[in-house]
């Protein structure tokens, strides 16, 4: 029978409930269980796929092709598992099978209606994805108090009378700085909230710039009718790999096990605490430019887009003893100033997936940048494709070369669209259609790639439409490219590399999706590794028209 943990959010969105579900996830499963992680969105698109990045961050890829929200990446990372896409649960998904289910008349004419027909369908989804582990831990996406999210309450609230249950909230405990003081009347009214739907919280994790003080504790326990132990402090931190230490040191876990009725059966965080004292004595810099498109909205900058790549980074770099400094550089500015202006300060440069023609030409002058230079470039799917479309243009003298994606005229399609997404496109199925999911490639002996995994066949995760036009891969491989993975049918180019250069490395799937904190992923490692090597700002020349492969 599965035990439920299920985390809500209180005050504001953004307040890192998937990193809390993470750690919590990560302590029980040390202690000895087998753990999973749910992830509820009340959004009604069925997945993340078709939800704009800017907005809503980066679309995680699981292994079995979900495209989903960042949260479940989080939950692997902190888990070390991959999870299924059904653990991500939408409205969108819930509405979608109980309308297919009336529409088959599975309801024998009865009324179907949102309560309790929804919240049923919510209740079978989450028994679902639990079946098979003792802890399930379930996120429900929102803030308590949205429309939204009743149902999923509603949801939780019968489940927890029917499996030994307990509900963590997590809140927000903001600093006035012209009283000088932490506000906790934010925190009693999400409280308050919460339990107009009948659910009183064990736990209350409250979130703030700097911490906690004593009669605030005090506060929100008599206001909220919390334990007073049961207030976990949960300030802002340098880094997100310290939370679980940091509960620990409070006792979560030991509090959480007895209100599930369990017993601790393992406490062994050491790989953790090493991995956490690397983040602490990582001395040497590395500075590394993420080139996109998705670099800002508004007036922010965007944290999350590239998420996973920027813990990819950050896992590889630890493991090396650098402290990585990563500047997300807008694509357009390279096009205004020139890639050289925007990139000499820095180690490496990776292009990151992408979609779309805004920034394109930036992409390209980075690639360029790099390539003339010895500069490590490490490109990730739409880094790939544009990688080609440089080196067949400035390598090979194929003018006007192009993804088709962008220039559907072009002279030369070096990337074109898989035939079979065409067929879908032209039927506007957009949704969880794309290539997705881990694919297997065989990588050719002796190559760069080959080495940095330290084997032959390997499985990524994958999210696109379009690929090399195997048309060009001779011409282009004569000119000195090298495809150095393929698909084991041979038809599809998998990855690529510059014999020659320092590290020139490019795939098309998205290795960030499978970096782990204590499995750093070897593309990354061989990137940030080539970076360390530097190659000193003055021996870089602006060659320009000059080609060397
Ligand atoms: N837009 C490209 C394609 O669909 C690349 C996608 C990506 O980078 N994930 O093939």
């Amino acid at each position: 029978m599965p035990r439920f943990i299920f985390v809500v959010g209180g005050v504001l969105s953004g307040l890192g409930k998937g990193v809390v579900t993470a750690s919590i996830g990560y302590l029980i499963k040390k202690s000895g269980y087998k753990v999973t992680a749910i992830k509820i969105d009340p959004y009604i698109n069925v997945d993340a796929g078709t939800l704009r990045p800017t907005e809503h961050g980066e679309v995680f890829v699981t292994e079995d092709g979900g495209e989903i929200d960042q949260d479940l990446g989080t939950y692997e990372r902190f888990l070390d598992m991959d999870l299924p896409k059904m653990n991500n649960i939408t409205t969108g998904q819930v509405y979608l099978e109980v309308i297919r289910r009336e529409r088959a008349l599975e309801y024998g004419g009865r009324d179907v209606e949102v309560i309790p027909d929804i919240p049923n369908e919510v209740k079978r989804r989450i028994l679902i994805a639990s079946k098979g582990y003792e802890v399930s831990l379930v996120e429900i996406g929102g803030t308590t108090g949205d429309v939204e999210n009743l149902v999923f309450l509603h949801a939780a609230r019968s489940l927890a009378m029917e499996y030994p249950s307990v509900t963590v909230m997590v809140t927000y405990v903001p600093f006035l700085r012209n009283v000088g003081e932490l506000k906790t009347k934010p925190t009693q009214h999400a409280v308050a909230k919460l339990r107009e739907v009948g659910i009183f919280p064990d736990f209350i994790v409250a979130r703030s710039e700097s911490g906690l003080d004593e009669p605030r504790i005090e506060k929100i326990a008599k206001n909220c009718f919390v334990k007073r132990e049961n207030i976990i402090d949960n300030p802002d931190l340098d880094s997100i790999y310290r939370l679980p230490l940091l509960f620990e040191e409070q006792g979560f876990t030991d509090k959480l096990l007895k209100k599930l009725g369990l017993k601790r059966k393992g406490r062994d965080l050491r790989e953790w605490e090493d991995f956490v004292r690397k983040i602490d004595e990582a001395r040497e810099k590395v500075k590394v430019a993420i080139v996109g498109k998705y670099v800002r909205y508004g007036k922010a900058e965007h944290k999350d887009v590239y998420l996973s790549v920027l813990e990819a980074i950050k896992h590889a770099s630890y493991h090396l003893g650098a402290k990585p400094e990563i500047v997300q550089v807008f694509s357009q500015d390279i096009e205004r100033m020139g890639a050289e202006e925007i990139l000499k300060g820095f180690d490496g440069v990776i292009v990151p997936g992408g979609f779309g023609s805004t920034g394109v030409k930036g992409k390209i002058e980075a690639i360029r940048y790099c390539r003339e230079n010895d500069v490590p470039y490490l490109g990730l799917c739409f880094g790939m494709q544009l990688a080609v479309v440089e080196f067949a243009r400035n390598v090979c003298g194929l003018k006007g070369a192009h993804t088709t994606e962008i220039d559907s005229k072009t002279p030369h399609p070096v990337i074109d669209i898989i035939p079979k997404q065409k067929e879908l496109i032209e039927k506007k199925m957009y949704g969880a259609t794309m290539r997705l999911g881990s694919w297997p490639a065989v990588l050719k002996k002796g190559s760069l790639v080959h080495k940095l995994y330290g084997k032959e066949v390997v499985e990524e995760r994958h999210r696109h439409r379009y690929e090399v036009n195997p048309k060009y891969v001779k011409v282009l491989e004569k000119a000195g490219l090298l495809f150095s993975g393929r698909s084991p049918d041979g038809n599809l180019m998998e990855f690529l590399e510059i014999p020659g250069h320092r590290f020139f490395v490019a795939t098309q799937a998205h290795p960030e999706f499978k970096s782990r904190p204590l499995r750093p992923h070897p593309l990354f490692l061989g990137f940030i590794r080539a970076c360390l090597k530097r190659v000193p700002s003055s021996r870089r020349v602006s060659s320009r028209g000059s080609k060397r492969a």
